[in-house]
């Protein structure tokens, strides 16, 4: 039986666990704050107006990427099921 490298195991580890906080993180705060008008759901304009975020809708928060990820897999999956 070969003994796994050390190195090779603390990785995967990290990186299964990693991954598991991440998809816990995504479940339970599937939104994060926009980055393009920094959660505030408007973005400057021209000098005196400011215009709702396109982004985001202008609702300053944004889907994260694993959430939309989960969606995609969890369509392609009903998909699949129903065909
Ligand atoms: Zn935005």
């Amino acid at each position: 039986m070969p003994t796994l490298d050390p190195l090779a195991s603390t990785l995967t580890l990290a990186t299964a666990g990693y991954a598991a906080w991440y998809s816990l993180a995504c479940w339970l705060a599937p939104y994060a704050r926009c980055r393009a008008c920094l959660g505030r759901g408007r973005r400057r304009g021209d000098r005196f107006t400011h215009r709702p975020c396109r982004r985001c809708h202008a609702t300053g928060r944004r889907l994260r990427l694993g959430r939309r990820l989960a969606n995609v897999l969890r369509h392609e999956h009903e998909t699949y099921r129903s065909a």
